[in-house]
C-alpha cells in the first residue's frame, strides 16, 4: 500500500518530534526527517530517531541536489551514520509497518553515491541493521535528459532497494513518464513530478502503486513545489478511497488553481460513492498543448482518465479535438462554438458537450414552472456579449425565446444576436427595456463591485425572472432589488451548480447530490 509521507524540516528535536505526531495524527503513515539543518548533534539525531511517533525516512540533502545542507559532504555522510540501526534482523524485509527503533529507509542521492567507494561505505554503514536505501534523484529545473539512464542506474545498484525520482514538470505529460517508471516494478518506486504541472502524479501514486507519496503538514511546510496538504490529499483528492481502478476526471483550463470544481466534483464522489478523483489539470493555452496532453492523457489505459471539464481558453479547442477525432458534439454546442464537458465513452469514443446553456435554460424554466419548449416567444434580455451570454443566447434563442442582447460595445452584440437570430442594442439603451426574463451575463456586480448594477432597479418588475450569473457574491445587489419587487431569482451558484451537475452525471451515470454541491460551493466562497 503507497504509504502518505510526510517531509519534516527538522531544526530542533522537540519541533520534529512534535511534527511527527501531528503527522500521525493527520493520519500519515510514513515521515521523512531532513535533517538538512540537524546535523550538529548525532546524540539527537538517534532520540529524533528512537522518539518519532511513525516510521521514518531519515535525509540529508545538499544545496547541490535543491536541499538545505551546505557543508561538508563526509560530515554529511556521518550524520546519517547517527540515526540507530533498526532492531530487525540483518537482512530481514523492512516493512514501514513494522516500526522499530530505526529508521525504516535512508535516503541517499544517486550522484553522491556515484562519487567514491568511502562515501558509498559510509552510506552503507549508515543503513545497517535492516533499514533500506534509497537511491534519489532531483532535478528542479526540467526533465532531466538522463532520466531512464539514472533510474537503470538505481535498478542496477544492488543496495538500493528504493528508486527515487523527482523533477519539475513542463505539462501534465511529464506525469505519464512518472507512472510508466512507477508500473514498471523493478524495485518499490517513488516517481513524483513538481510544480504546478505535477499534481497529478501525487496524487496517483496510489493508483499506480507507487511505495509512497510526500504531502506536508501546512501549506508553508513543504520541501518541494507543487506538494499538496495532508488536509488537501485525504480529504480534497480522497486518497483514502484511491486504487488501481479509480477513474481519473479534472478540470482543463489555464489557469485551473482557484477553480472551485475539484472541491465540487470530489464531494459529489464520495457522496454517490464513485470510485473517481477529479483534479486541476493545466493546460498551457495553445490548441497544440491541449491536443498533445489530452491525447496522450486518454491514450495513457491505466490511468483511467474519463473525461474532463474544460475552461478558459480550452472550450473551443476541445470542439476541434474531438472533432478530429472522429467523436460526437452534440448539436447546439456545435452551434455555440465552446463545450465545456469531455466525456470518454466505454468503447472508447468522445463525447463534447457544453452544459452551461443547459444549466441556464433550466435554472429558469425551473422558476416559471415550464418545459423548455414553454419559452417559445418569452422575451429574454441578456446583457453582455462575452462567452457567458453567447451559450444563454444560444440555448434561449434555440428554443425559440426572443432574445434582445445588450452590450457596451454594441458590435459585438450585434454579431453575437446575428448568429442566433437575435436582436441588438446598446447597453445605454438599457433602462428602457421590458421582458420577462432579464439575464445579466455582464461582471457588474461581481466581488470586489459589489455595488454596481447593471440596470436600473425601476425597470425590475413583479413577476419577472431575474438572473445574474456572477456567483460571487451569491446574491448580488441585482438579485437583492429583485427580490425586493417582487422578481423570481436565479443566483450564478444555481447555474454553477446545475452546469457540474450535467457534468457529474454524464461520468457517473448517477444523480448528482445538488445540496452537496450547494455546500462546496458555499464553503468555498466561505459563506
Ligand atoms: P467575457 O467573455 O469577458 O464577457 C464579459 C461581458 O461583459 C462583455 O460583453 C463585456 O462587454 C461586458 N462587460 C464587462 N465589463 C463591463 C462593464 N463594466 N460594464 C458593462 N459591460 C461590461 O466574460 P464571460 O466569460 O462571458 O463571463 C461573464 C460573467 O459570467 C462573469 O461575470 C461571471 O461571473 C459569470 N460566469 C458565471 C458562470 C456560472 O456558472 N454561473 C460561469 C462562468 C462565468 P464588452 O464586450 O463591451 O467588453
Amino acid at each position: 500500500m503507497t504509504k502518505l509521507t510526510v517531509p519534516i524540516m527538522v531544526y530542533e528535536l522537540e519541533q520534529g518530534l512534535v511534527d511527527s505526531a501531528k503527522a500521525a495524527a493527520a493520519g500519515a503513515d510514513l515521515v521523512e526527517f531532513r535533517i538538512d539543518h540537524f546535523t550538529e548533534d548525532m546524540l539527537a539525531i538517534g532520540d529524533l530517531v528512537k522518539g518519532s511517533k511513525l516510521p521514518c525516512i531519515v535525509t540529508c540533502r545538499p544545496v547541490w541536489e535543491g536541499g538545505e545542507y551546505d557543508g561538508d559532504e563526509m560530515e554529511r555522510m556521518s550524520a546519517l551514520q547517527h540515526a540507530p540501526g533498526r532492531s530487525v534482523e540483518e537482512g530481514d524485509e523492512v516493512g514501514v509497518d513494522d516500526h522499530g527503533v530505526g529508521p525504516a529507509y535512508i535516503d541517499c542521492e544517486l550522484l553522491a553515491w556515484e562519487k567514491s567507494a568511502n562515501i558509498r561505505q559510509k552510506v552503507m554503514n549508515a543503513v545497517r541493521g535492516g533499514s533500506g536505501l534509497i537511491l534519489s534523484s532531483h532535478d528542479f529545473k526540467e526533465r532531466p535528459r538522463d532520466l531512464m539512464q539514472r533510474v537503470e542506474k538505481m535498478v542496477e545498484a544492488d543496495e538500493c532497494r528504493v528508486i527515487k525520482v523527482a523533477w519539475a514538470a513542463k505539462s501534465l505529460r511529464d506525469n505519464l513518464e512518472a507512472f510508466e517508471i512507477i508500473e514498471r516494478k523493478w524495485k518499490p518506486t517513488i516517481a513524483l513530478c513538481m510544480g504546478e504541472y505535477g499534481l497529478a502524479s501525487r496524487v496517483l501514486a496510489k493508483k499506480f502503486g507507487a511505495l509512497l507519496t510526500f504531502a506536508a503538514l501546512g501549506s508553508d511546510k513543504g520541501t518541494a513545489p507543487g506538494q499538496p496538504t495532508v488536509e488537501e490529499i485525504k480529504g480534497l483528492y480522497r486518497w483514502d478511497r484511491l486504487g488501481k481502478d479509480t477513474k481519473v476526471y479534472g478540470v482543463v483550463g489555464y489557469p485551473v488553481g482557484h477553480s472551485m470544481s475539484p472541491q465540487i466534483h470530489n464531494a459529489g464522489f464520495d457522496e454517490v460513492d464513485f470510485d473517481g478523483v477529479y483534479l486541476p489539470l493545466p493546460v498551457g493555452p495553445s490548441y497544440e498543448s491541449f491536443k498533445a496532453t489530452i491525447g496522450t492523457w486518454l491514450d495513457y489505459e491505466s490511468l483511467d482518465f474519463k473525461g474532463c471539464s474544460v475552461t478558459i481558453p480550452h472550450k473551443g479547442n476541445l470542439l476541434d479535438f474531438v472533432r478530429e477525432e472522429g467523436g460526437e458534439i452534440e448539436a447546439l454546442t456545435e452551434k455555440i462554438g465552446a463545450a465545456n464537458t469531455l466525456v470518454k465513452r466505454d468503447d472508447g469514443s468522445l463525447y463534447a458537450f457544453n452544459t452551461d446553456y443547459a444549466a441556464a435554460l433550466d435554472s429558469v424554466c425551473d422558476r416559471m414552472g415550464i418545459e423548455r419548449d414553454g419559452l417559445k416567444g418569452k422575451k429574454v434580455v441578456v446583457l453582455g456579449a462575452g462567452g457567458v451570454s453567447r451559450a444563454i443566447v444560444a440555448g434561449f434563442a434555440g428554443y425559440g425565446a426572443e432574445v434582445v442582447v445588450y452590450n457596451r460595445t454594441v458590435e459585438k452584440a450585434e454579431a453575437l444576436a446575428k448568429e442566433f437570430g437575435a436582436s441588438a442594442k446598446a447597453m445605454s439603451e438599457v433602462n428602457a427595456i421590458d421582458c420577462e426574463v432579464l439575464i445579466n451575463c455582464t461582471p457588474m456586480g461581481m466581488h470586489p463591485n459589489e455595488d454596481e448594477m447593471p440596470v436600473e432597479a425601476d425597470v425590475l418588475k413583479a413577476g419577472m425572472v431575474v438572473f445574474d450569473t456572477i456567483y460571487n457574491p451569491l446574491e448580488t445587489k441585482l438579485l437583492k432589488a429583485a427580490k425586493a419587487k417582487g422578481c423570481l431569482v436565479v443566483s450564478g451558484g444555481e447555474m454553477f451548480v446545475r452546469q457540474a451537475a450535467g457534468q457529474f452525471e454524464a461520468w457517473t451515470g448517477k444523480k448528482a447530490p445538488l445540496d452537496v454541491f450547494e455546500r462546496e460551493l458555499r464553503k468555498h466562497l466561505d459563506l
